[in-house]
């Protein structure tokens, strides 16, 4: 029953190093109350769902991991994709720890809560949706909810050993979600498997009044077709997904599971992604740019944690966010701000504006080829805690695979494909990152059913 599931998972949370399990809070009597009632011929019927700390369900905090909000906002409504779940009966259970703001590839940019590997305590979990990833890889979730604006969902999958799915830009709502970069941003859900994947992306796809770049197209069944036959299907390997600071280890993973979808029946094609080389850069000028503008709500008066005593109303909004932001989202929101300024919007902004044409050019070009694209979701495993901190650079670098989906809108997942292994007896999961044509999640979830 779904009561039985949520004392499993009571169970299992206070059985693991509170570290790894993935939450920031968990209302199990409120989880418990809904369970009552649940209507088990629902497609989710009763199943738990966590919840990144970025979306909005009603009654709950929802804080982005950042002193700014939590403690001091909660919800009034439900997101559209937390209203879609319960009408199909599924119920939010916690809220997941992030990077503060989505910003972020460890969660160690979290302001409210420390969270870990798994598989490797001294490993972090990724990010920046690192707690769904922690939570669903150490079974303290059924599935969770992650957002993913340049691989968020992704990356933390890989990390964790577990199935998250990008959809395309507009496939889901991002009403409810707190916009990092809202041209990027989707909600995608994370899984312990590609059925799982399909079955939530069935209940959360499709247009919304309330989000104006949500797309009316239909949604198919997306468990429909994971029958396993690749016989003429054509898949993608881009080489410059494979060049230099690609792990030996994590190449031989892909490599071998390349040679798998070869063995269904897949033709091998290379493709070419020219432009790759200039996805991290051009992200981070898009990405920051927007979200300088979307994180100016945070001024202790429409949003966020008011700073005591201000002497003015200017000290009032400057000390809120003093107090309230963490280094990396100040960060972020210095670069985005100087690269919108009038003298070097030209320069930047727009530049990078023009290159994001290029990358949605160069997967058109590589899908008149092939059905979908494979290669690695991260250039290594999870990474070690705290080698990253002093360098948000090198941190950035890493996006290097996952941020393009992102900038060309297309579908994007990443699944279990193999381990390395670093230390004896600690396996590190390796990621499997699959590609398709916009709106064309099904293939995706055909090719990775089929491999899994
Ligand atoms: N790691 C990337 C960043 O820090 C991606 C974040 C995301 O997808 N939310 O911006």
């Amino acid at each position: 029953t779904p009561a039985d599931i949520i004392n499993d998972i009571r169970k299992a949370n206070e059985a693991a190093d509170p570290r790894v399990t993935g939450y920031l809070s968990l209302d199990y009597d409120a989880a418990l109350a809904e369970a009552e009632n649940a209507d088990l011929s629902l497609p989710l019927g009763g199943i738990p769902i966590a919840i990144k700390d970025n979306i909005n369900v009603k009654g709950q905090g929802c804080g982005c991991a950042s002193k700014l909000l939590t403690g001091g906002y909660t919800s009034p409504y439900d997101a559209t994709v937390i209203a879609k779940l319960r009408a199909a009966g599924a119920i939010p259970l916690g809220r997941t720890n992030m990077d503060e703001f989505a910003m972020g590839s460890t969660t160690e940019n979290s302001a409210t809560g420390e969270t870990r590997n798994p598989w490797d305590i001294d490993r972090v979990p990724g990010g920046s949706s690192g707690g769904s990833g922690a939570a669903v890889g150490a079974r303290t979730a059924v599935a969770a909810l992650g957002s993913d604006t340049g691989g968020s969902i992704r990356q933390p999958a890989a990390f964790n050993g577990i199935v998250g799915l990008k959809p395309s830009y507009g496939r889901v709502s991002r009403y409810g979600l707190v916009a990092f970069a809202s041209s990027l941003d989707q909600i995608g859900p994370m899984t312990r498997s590609v059925e799982d994947a399909a079955l939530m992306l069935n209940v959360m796809a499709g247009s919304d009044i309330q989000d104006s770049t949500s797309a009316q197209i239909d949604v198919p069944d997306y468990t429909a077709g994971l029958d396993g036959d690749l016989n003429g299907l054509r898949v993608g390997v881009p080489k410059e997904f494979f060049g230099e600071g690609l792990d030996a280890d994590v190449k031989a993973s892909v490599d071998a599971a390349i040679a798998k979808l070869e063995e269904l029946g897949a033709e091998i094609v290379e493709v070419s992604l020219p432009h790759t080389e200039y996805a991290v850069a051009t992200y981070y000028i898009i990405a920051t740019a927007e979200a300088s503008a979307n994180l100016a709500r945070f001024d202790g008066v429409r949003y966020g944690n008011r700073a005591e005593d201000p002497a003015d109303l200017l000290q009032l909004y400057t000390r809120t966010r003093e107090l309230g932001f963490g280094e990396e989202v100040k960060r972020r929101i210095l670069l985005g701000t100087y690269v919108l300024s009038s003298g070097y919007y030209d320069a930047y902004y727009l530049q990078a504006q023009k290159a994001r044409t290029l990358f949605r050019r160069d997967f058109e070009a590589a899908f008149e080829k092939v059905d979908v694209i494979v290669g690695p979701t991260s250039p290594g495993p999870a990474f070690e805690a705290g080698s990253l901190t002093a360098d948000p650079l090198q941190m950035y670098l890493a996006d290097i695979y996952t941020i393009s989906a992102n900038l060309a809108g297309i579908p994007a997942m990443s699944q279990p494909c193999g381990f390395v292994e670093r230390e004896a007896g600690k396996p590190l999961p390796v990621g499997l990152q699959l590609m398709a044509k916009p709106f064309d999640e099904q293939t995706l979830l055909k090719v990775g059913a089929a491999y899994e």
